[in-house]
């Protein structure tokens, strides 16, 4: 089994009834306003729960933050994380320590309202196993960034197979057999709300305003989107394959005719002098193409690559408030 330290943090303690999984870059300036609403909300629910926090390697004071904040309370637990491994590591490492009959995953920016969880606990016990969150306003979000989601969204949907939810991010609640599935998948790219869709289970939706994040700025600049979204597609769709097979044969029967074309110029003795804008065009055109399509294969082959390297997902580096376990992260 993978990530055995965690595994055992895990096993050794009385399983509480509700986990929650929230992972944390950089959030010192929410936190408190988090573990106040954390606490409030604990009294709220019908059974005992957990709060673990994943530090993913955060370079602020979140981490003191945290220790200050959850002393003396043993229903927060801190897991950190060697160095930054990304949020959909961060809550992969929360899913193995996780120990409750149902989990939740929500961001740390209180941009996922802990008083929502309340009716996906609701849904989870009407029977359901994976209860998500779907945004149905989203406020203080920048133009860009709803319509570069909404188009991700759509070419979403048109290149898997599988159903993934539109506008539903990680936040929502999972239930004890859809844990231990997630747990077995082993893939290294790992687009967490694809794995759950993949998954199959009795799933529903709930829907909610989204909020602006409480405090701090967004962990999730331009890049990092950009790799989420080309990573989610190629972990879940080889339809970018099937269209440079496509597209390349397009193109060839395109230049083919081109081809043709210039041949018959040159037989008939028209326009021989002329051509070289066509030239560095066509030349130019077909270059582009090639080395989309080379890079295309090449993120495939990269993801194999990194899946034959057998790594561990994530290292942790210091676990707290699991009883005295410190694993060391090895495997
Ligand atoms: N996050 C993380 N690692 C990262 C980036 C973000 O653990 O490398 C966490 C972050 O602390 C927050 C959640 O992921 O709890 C969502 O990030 P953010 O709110 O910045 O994303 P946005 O809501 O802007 O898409
Ligand atoms: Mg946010």
């Amino acid at each position: 089994m993978r990530n055995d330290a965690i595994g055992l943090v895990r096993q050794r303690r009385k399983a509480p009834r509700y986990s929650f999984v929230i992972p944390v870059y950089n959030e010192e300036e929410v936190l408190p306003l988090l573990v106040d609403r954390m606490k409030d909300l604990f009294v709220r629910l019908d059974g005992d729960a957990e709060a673990i926090f994943i530090d993913d390697g955060s370079t602020d004071g979140s981490v003191d933050c945290l220790g200050r904040l959850g002393a003396g309370d043993a229903r927060f637990r801190l897991v950190e994380l060697s160095r930054n491994f990304g949020h959909q590591m961060a809550i992969t490492a929360g899913m193995d320590a996780a120990a409750g009959e149902a989990v939740i995953v929500m961001d740390a920016d209180l941009q996922d309202p802990p008083e929502v969880v309340l009716e996906l606990i609701a849904k989870w016990r009407d029977g359901y196993e994976i209860v998500y969150a779907r945004r149905v306003r989203r406020d203080g979000e920048t133009w860009f960034k709803r319509s570069t989601a909404s188009l991700f969204y759509w070419l979403l949907a048109r290149v898997t197979k599988i159903d993934i939810p539109r506008d539903v991010g990680d936040f929502r609640l999972v239930g004890r057999k859809a844990l231990e599935t997630f747990r077995d998948m082993p893939e290294h790219d790992r687009f967490v709300r694809g794995m759950f869709a993949w998954m199959g289970f009795k799933q529903t939706a709930v829907s909610f305003e989204r909020p602006p994040r409480a405090r701090g700025e967004t962990k999730y600049p331009f890049w990092k989107m950009a790799h989420l979204a080309v990573h989610g597609i190629v972990s879940f769709s080889d339809t970018p394959l099937r269209m440079a097979l496509w597209g390349g044969l397009t193109v060839s029967l395109l230049a083919l005719g081109y081809g043709v074309y210039a041949m018959l110029a040159w037989a008939l003795e028209a326009g021989i002098a002329q051509g070289w804008t066509s030239t560095i065009v066509v030349v130019s055109f077909l270059c582009g193409i090639n080395l989309f399509m080379t890079g295309v294969v090449g993120l495939y082959v990269g993801g194999i690559y990194s899946e034959v390297k057998r790594r561990p997902l994530y290292v942790v580096s210091k676990t707290t408030s699991f009883g005295d376990m410190h694993p060391t992260g090895k495997e």
